[in-house]
């Protein structure tokens, strides 16, 4: 049987539970930061976490930023996290995964989960046999598939804007783009800077996915630990988080950065150090919101849930953050955390004031 234990949760988050199923081996967190703005949605982690502490840390981190990714997407849906505890290469089962299932149905539909690292879409519809909260599946009436296409669309529409910020036009073409990850969405990513006419200059762990990106994309190739060397006007972070440091931001010859991977940012003073050295960061929970956005149709069980029209809500965001960014001084982090607080504010406002309606 699955057990829901409920912990004290931080200052700010809503809910805390450690989910535990000892016949699977389940073990791991659900963390509900925010329903102000609708039911809480973000992604499953499993990763082998070295302690119950560790998991903790990272179900909490994750679920506050998805609080901001879904308030700034404007997609009526709060913020929240799972993460269970193991190798999902060999500690994965169909058990476990219906065991987190029921995880999820007992919380009511105050989250929904989906796919994150070590979760594939085939999992994901293994938990959601168990409840209707699992979502991010590969059929079904709403069924909202892969998110990454609408994520690489997302961030490519996101620098555009950026470009146009920074260089005065958003044409990309002759641009020296170099995207670090081409896997899901750095691809996807690449074969649309090609085809607007962009220099690619890209870098990737795997020779197989380079010697394809060098065939059909005339991309250069650049070592994993060389990308500070190397002269370009954008760097597209797509691979893992943490890339952005003091160090490879003093070294970093871009004026521009935007790609998909979460947390770029090493810590947060990073951010102005990027400010100061006149490079724009756009911040990464803004510019790769698609995803959440495409699985947002599946969530609302919507027939007509345009998701090209609202990939352009991200880049909108992305326009009046530079702008705002420009005449404050502040750094785009800071303006866009700031606009998430607006919006948070609004909400409990909007619902205290229902609430006081109905009494
Ligand atoms: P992926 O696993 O498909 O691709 C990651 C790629 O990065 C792989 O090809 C890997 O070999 C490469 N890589 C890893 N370390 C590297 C390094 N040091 N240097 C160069 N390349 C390296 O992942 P994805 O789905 O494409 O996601 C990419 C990033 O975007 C992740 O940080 C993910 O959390 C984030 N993201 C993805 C989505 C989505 O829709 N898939 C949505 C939001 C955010």
């Amino acid at each position: 049987m699955t057990e829901l234990r409920e912990e004290t949760p931080p200052e700010g988050f809503e809910r805390l539970v450690r989910i535990e199923d000892p016949e699977s081996g389940l073990r791991g967190f659900i963390c509900i930061h925010s329903t102000a703005c609708g039911p809480a949605a973000g992604g499953c982690r499993m990763w082998p976490y070295d302690s119950p502490e560790a998991a903790r840390r990272d179900v909490l981190r994750l679920a506050e930023g998805m609080t901001h990714k879904n308030a700034l997407a404007d997609i009526g849906l709060g913020g929240g996290k799972a993460v269970i505890i193991g190798d999902p290469a060999t500690d994965k089962s169909a058990a476990l995964l219906r065991a987190f299932g029921r995880a999820v149905e007992a919380l009511g539909g105050q989250y929904y989960t989906a796919e994150d690292v070590g979760i594939s879409t085939d999992d994901m519809a293994q938990a959601a046999m168990e409840t209707p909260y699992a979502v991010g599946l590969g059929s079904g009436r709403y069924a909202s598939g892969d998110p990454s296409p609408f994520t690489a669309e997302g961030v490519f529409q996101c620098m555009k804007a950026g470009a146009d910020e920074v260089f005065g036009t958003d044409e990309l073409t002759g641009r020296r783009v170099l995207v670090q990850g081409l896997g899901h969405v750095g691809m996807a990513l690449a074969g649309k800077l090609h085809a607007a006419g962009a220099k690619l200059i890209v870098s990737d762990l795997d020779r197989a996915v380079l010697d394809r990106a060098m065939r059909d994309l005339g991309a250069t190739i650049c070592p994993p630990d060389a990308i500070f060397d190397q002269e370009m006007d954008i760097f597209a972070p797509c691979a893992l988080g943490g890339i952005l440091t003091h160090d490879t931001a003093d070294k970093l010859t871009a004026r521009l950065v935007c790609g998909a991977a979460n947390n770029q940012l090493a810590s947060a003073g990073v951010a102005e150090t990027l400010r100061a050295a006149g490079i724009r960061y756009l911040p990464d929970y803004v510019v790769n919101a698609g995803g959440i956005i495409s699985i947002a149709g599946e969530i609302h069980r919507s027939d007509d849930w345009n998701r090209e029209a609202r990939l352009t809500t991200i880049s909108r965001r992305i326009r009046d953050i530079l702008a705002t960014s420009r005449t404050s001084g502040k750094t785009t982090i800071a303006v866009a955390n700031d606009m998430v607080d607006g919006i948070l504010a609004k909400a409990a406002n909007d619902a205290r004031r229902e609430r006081e309606g109905l009494e």
